[in-house]
């Protein structure tokens, strides 16, 4: 049995990192994702509407776990019983961070070592980021984020700018 558990913002959970998700569900026998927060960030959307954007995005897929944690990844990554994270890199940007973040998880737990999946071709220009600015000029999110989660994500910007 191995537990695979991918953190990340996901401010808001895009079809990029979804695709990541479904082929770690490939790989290992349980896949649980953990949206963090992290007190150094600002975030568009709230750690709650964040959990339901991934639910909801991940709705076809009940077998992954959706967990909410505000401390350490390695913290959550021993409480869970988890065997390896798994992380996205879309550039050599991405994955210099992502090697940074995985030295130090493991020199905090010997355990938590990373695995990193590349980015499909149809995702690696997609982030979070781009999928705010869009929603800010009220461009289309479609193809962006998951169809079940659109409804959700374009309710919870209207109500928050009122
Ligand atoms: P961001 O760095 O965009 O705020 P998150 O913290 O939400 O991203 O992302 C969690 C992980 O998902 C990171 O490892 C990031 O590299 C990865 N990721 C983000 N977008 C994509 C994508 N389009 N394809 C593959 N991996 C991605």
């Amino acid at each position: 049995m191995c537990h695979a558990v991918i953190p990340g913002s996901f401010d808001p959970m895009t079809l990029g990192h979804l695709d990541i998700i479904k082929r770690a569900r490939s790989h290992y026998d349980k896949v649980s994702v953990a949206v963090m927060i992290n007190d150094a960030k600002s975030y568009l959307f709230s750690l709650e509407e964040r959990l339901e954007i991934a639910r909801l995005t991940l709705k076809k897929y009940p077998d992954v776990e959706v967990i909410g944690d505000r401390g350490m990844l390695v913290d959550l990554f021993d409480r869970i019983g988890a065997d390896v994270i798994v992380k996205g890199v879309r550039n050599e940007q991405d994955r210099a961070y992502e090697e940074a973040m995985a030295k130090y998880n493991r020199e905090q737990n010997p355990r938590a070592h990373t695995v990193f999946l590349e980015a499909a071709d149809d995702y690696e220009h997609l982030s979070s980021t781009k999928v705010r600015e869009l929603l800010q000029c009220g461009a289309s999110l479609d193809g962006l984020i998951a169809a079940d989660a659109l409804p959700y994500v374009m309710a919870r910007f209207v109500e928050a700018k009122q």
